[in-house]
């Protein structure tokens, strides 16, 4: 690690502490920005993105806790490494309110110089890990955008033209070809919803802060019930809710229900009529959303790994591509929330998911900080 690639925002607004620290780190290679109150190293970190903030919780306009906690709900800064430093807040309180708050680490003083510099680089290799990390997540995002995109294309002018060949020829196929022509605009079809599905998730791994709002969730069920109205009445599904909340979220959450409804009819048992039931009840700080079904039902064994992408337990005798719970899973996180299922084999799943009361931004991971 090249430290002088990383510099260290110092805040103190206490000279004689501030100096001796930023002494210490620059001695040890790191290049050190400095400031004495809290609006100063607001608009230090955003001017600059230092990776690492180490934050006296004492300061002369606001305290450190405060100026963490405006660091958290900033979208461009929030994913700053935030250490605070103390030797007057040196309680177990301070420390847990403080980490509490959203800090990644309090230190009291006096803090000896090769601990201090030991702790920064260990933020630092955890820092690099995430943000190699983050960096393969987008360019992976990025890859399969841009491969269902140039696929987009091609595809469109073979669906066009067999379609125009078909009404050319019309009378004329028989037998052998017309099956031929049927598979061919079968298979265009297939990859048609395989492209739709990719450009879906990709988008998905953008970050939603942005496009949360105040959404109706019965109104938007019976969206998603109108848009799978063909699948529903071929499979005679009985549809159920309970009274849905108005909350706050994005509007893909649209396709977080509309993906575990289809799933809750496709997997359903042969014979059986499918019936789904949706309901959501409030719990501290969230809603907790749930689409049970007397399906199939999923060993229990599987019941991360279904959240994969391209992850599968039933083979092509039910269409699908795998992307429908990865998808759901990448916009529930995206706004702070969690998904799971609870299943039996033979006895139904109910897949929960939860919205956070009180969206007012993304959450810190899905911020790029540098
Ligand atoms: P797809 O349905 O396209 O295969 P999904 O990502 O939506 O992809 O689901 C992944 C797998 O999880 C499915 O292939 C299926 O095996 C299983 N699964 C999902 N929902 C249910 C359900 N409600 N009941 C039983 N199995 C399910």
């Amino acid at each position: 690690m090249n430290l002088s690639d990383y510099s260290i925002l110092n805040v103190d607004d206490y000279r004689p502490s501030l100096y001796a620290r930023s002494k210490v780190l620059r001695q040890a290679g790191f290049e050190v920005l400095e400031a004495t109150n809290g609006a100063g190293a607001l608009q230090m970190l955003s001017d600059l993105r230092p990776p690492l903030v180490l934050l006296d919780v004492n300061l002369p306009d606001m305290s450190g806790f405060e100026v963490c906690k405006r660091i958290r709900a900033t979208p461009n800064i929030a994913g700053t490494t935030v250490v605070h430093i103390s030797a007057s807040s040196s309680q177990s309180r301070h420390q847990v309110y403080g980490l509490d708050s959203g800090a990644d680490s309090y230190m009291v003083e006096p803090v000896e110089p090769e601990v201090l510099v030991a702790t920064v680089k260990a933020f630092l290799r955890a820092r690099q890990a995430e943000d190699a990390l983050r960096r393969s997540n987008e360019d992976l995002g990025r890859f399969s955008y841009t491969v269902a995109h140039e696929l987009s294309e091609p595809l469109r002018t073979i669906t066009v033209h067999a379609q125009l060949l078909e009404r050319k020829l019309g009378g004329q196929l028989s037998g052998e070809t017309a099956d031929s022509f049927q598979f061919v605009m079968q298979s265009a079809h297939r990859m048609r919803s395989f492209i739709d599905d990719l450009l879906r998730y990709s988008h998905a791994t953008h970050p939603s802060g942005s496009n949360v709002a105040e959404i109706d969730t019965e109104a938007l069920l019976v969206q998603v019930l109108f848009n799978l109205d063909a699948v529903i009445q071929s499979k005679g599904a009985r549809i159920t809710h309970d009274p849905l909340p108005t909350i706050f979220a994005d509007a893909r959450i649209e396709q977080v229900l509309q993906n575990l409804i289809t799933n809750a009819i496709k997997y359903s048992q042969p014979g059986i009529t499918p019936e789904v039931h949706i309901s959501a009840r409030e719990q501290p700080g969230s809603w907790l959303f749930s689409v049970r079904d007397n399906g199939i039902g999923i060993d229990p064994q599987y019941k991360d790994g279904i959240f994969q992408i391209f992850r599968r337990l039933h083979g092509r005798d039910v269409a699908g591509h795998g992307i429908g719970l990865a998808l759901a899973q990448k916009i529930v996180e995206g706004h702070g929330g969690k998904i799971w299922v609870e299943s039996e084999p033979g006895a139904g799943s109910t897949f929960y998911f939860t919205v956070l009361t009180e969206l007012t931004s993304a959450p810190r991971s899905n911020q790029a900080s540098s």
